[in-house]
């Protein structure tokens, strides 16, 4: 089951017990796999994945940082690590990338 379709399972199953008070207090105690505190958890998880990802916008405001300290130095992935990560994850920032890179080592052997 994928991550997502753990989140939505999760939730549907919240909103359940949620419609039926009464009949929740004995299911839980049956079924202790859900609980509240681990759907807040696998949310907060969520939320930090998120928040921690750059969308293409972000990370194509700093491509051309990036891609001078990785002509210039292999730091760039530990000190960009989230630009990295974006590339790594995005074909299509992968390839911009990929293209500056080739534009900017270019410009440096001519002249
Ligand atoms: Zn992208």
């Amino acid at each position: 089951m994928s991550f997502w379709n753990q989140i939505k399972h999760l939730f549907s199953r919240s909103n359940q017990t949620m419609n039926q008070p009464n009949e929740s207090a004995m299911s839980q105690m049956a079924q202790p796999e859900i609980s509240q505190e681990h759907l807040v958890n696998l949310m907060q998880r969520l939320e930090y994945t998120m928040e921690e990802a750059y969308s293409c916008e972000e990370a194509f405001a700093l491509l051309d940082e990036y891609v001078e300290l990785v002509a210039t130095d292999e730091e760039a992935k530990r000190l960009m690590p989230l630009v990295k990560n974006h590339l790594d994850m995005c074909p299509d920032c992968q390839d911009e990338f990929e293209i500056l890179l080739h534009i900017l080592k270019t410009a440096d052997s001519d002249e």
